[in-house]
């Protein structure tokens, strides 16, 4: 059973603000001044073998220079952070969050009660805490898959983040998200009650245009497509997954983006919607719970990413003898079988976790290790995190590596993370664009 941490909780639990970070006005450090991060070994994100006693230069929010120790002395002035035996990694990239969700617990009301109950401001006062509870563990850069009816809401997070209002990561957000009739909650209502929905509903390409210019006309990095909905196990044992838009449909929506220069992230479970998502030009598959292995070599084809969120299917699933938890189990079944065949053919993999859908209390790394169970080796789930993340984004010199010239988004962690991945769940060090954010394990000594 999960458990629900209320915000009074959640906030008692948060790392104190370290130096530098001040969550009550705008702006980050002033003035510049060199800092020099040193540890006993660094990760760089680039997937290359971990480098021993590693210097990181860093001037303003971007990092100058990267060395080993005694090398050459750190600039005169410089403010050195020693994190002693600890590795230094890139900070990390979440590719699918929910901030605006906090886990659908049904004893807390489920997901209906978020739209049909909570005050936008309240559903934004957690947003606020769901952000500061990324960073904290870790993860300085999240695209945020959509906001389940909380409207443009992830928009105005980002800007209070990027102005220095409150702590958070670096957001590329998708606002609304795009379903069909019949394709997204809520449902299940009396049909003469209108209530809201989860996602902006279109029907035919024109308003799946219309939508996709409104929602980047307002703010969104990514456009956020429901291409299955609902899912279940059919008289053969098969998963089955309900089809939303149609290719025209899609196809018009990333035609729109594309123009833009943004992309299309598709939620898809398998089947008819997931071959459409393909065929329509998806820039990211998401889930992807039971990828055939022709769709496994379009995605090689075309350049699709893969966004498996594995952990979250994990979590409670119902009772077996019941159709959803046939359902629930199927679903798991199916999903490590499709990342191993991706992982083997090539598919390009990007780290998610859906966190959002499980509540923001619970570890966000828990993906790590799922992503060695199918296969991955410790390196290659970093880099899913890191610079393979950064390339899903368009960001690749920019973030995901410790490397000059990238943004100064440095974590530490105690433990190897590549004896043991599961380190990545005991962030001690946070780093973002040059301010330290989170420190349980330096001394700092000028
Ligand atoms: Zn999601």
């Amino acid at each position: 059973m999960r458990l629900m941490l209320c915000t009074a909780g959640a906030l008692v639990c948060l790392a104190p603000l370290s130096h530098a970070q001040n969550a009550g006005s705008p702006g980050t450090v002033s003035p510049y001044h060199d800092l020099v991060v040193r540890a006993h070994a660094l990760i760089d994100g680039t997937g290359a073998n971990p480098r021993p006693n590693p210097e990181v230069l860093i001037r303003g929010d971007r990092i100058a220079e990267v060395y080993a120790r005694g090398s050459h002395p750190p600039p005169a002035g410089a403010e050195v952070i020693d994190l002693g035996a600890a590795t230094i990694l890139p900070g990390l990239i979440d590719c699918h969050t929910h901030i605006f969700l906090q886990g659908e617990e049904p004893a807390a009301g489920g997901y209906d009660v978020q739209l049909l109950k909570f005050p936008a401001s309240y559903r934004a006062a957690r947003a606020v805490v769901a952000a500061r509870r990324a960073l904290e563990q870790g993860f300085t850069t999240i695209r945020d898959v959509e906001t389940e009816g909380a409207g443009y809401g992830d928009v105005g997070i980002k800007q209070a983040i990027n102005e220095g209002y409150i702590p958070g990561p670096r957001m590329f957000v998708a606002t609304r998200s795009i379903s069909t009739t019949g394709g997204y909650p809520l449902e299940g209502y009396a049909p003469e009650i209108e209530v809201p929905k989860g996602a902006q509903l279109i029907d035919g390409p024109v308003e799946a245009r219309k939508a996709a210019r409104e929602q980047l006309d307002h703010g969104a990095d990514w456009i956020k497509v429901y291409m299955t909905h609902r899912s279940w196990v059919d008289e053969q044992g098969a998963l089955v997954s309900q089809p939303t838009l149609t290719v025209e449909e899609l196809r018009a929506i990333v035609d729109e983006a594309h123009g833009w220069r943004r992309k299309v992230a598709c939620h898809a479970y398998n089947g008819i919607g997931l071959q459409r998502a393909l065929d329509g030009g998806c820039d990211s598959i998401e889930h992807g719970l039971e990828l055939s292995d022709a769709q496994v070599a379009q995605m090689v084809r075309q350049g699709t990413w893969y966004v498996p969120t594995l952990a979250v299917y994990y979590y409670d699933p119902d009772p077996a003898d019941t159709p959803t938890g046939k359902r629930d189990r199927k679903r798991v079944a199916v999903h490590g079988v499709s990342f191993q065949k991706a992982l083997r053919a090539g598919v390009k993999i990007a780290f998610g976790t859906d966190v959002g859908g499980f509540v923001w209390s619970d570890p966000i790394a828990q993906e790590f290790a799922r992503e060695v169970e199918f296969g991955m080796t410790p390196m290659q789930a970093i880099e899913s995190a890191t610079s393979r993340a950064a390339e899903l984004l368009g960001e690749s010199s920019r973030l995901g590596v410790v490397a000059p010239g990238a943004y100064a988004d440095l974590i530490a962690v105690a433990e190897d993370p590549l004896k043991d991945v599961n380190a990545l769940r005991n962030v001690g060090f946070v780093m973002k664009g040059g301010v330290v954010f989170k420190s349980t394990l330096t001394s700092a000594a000028k």
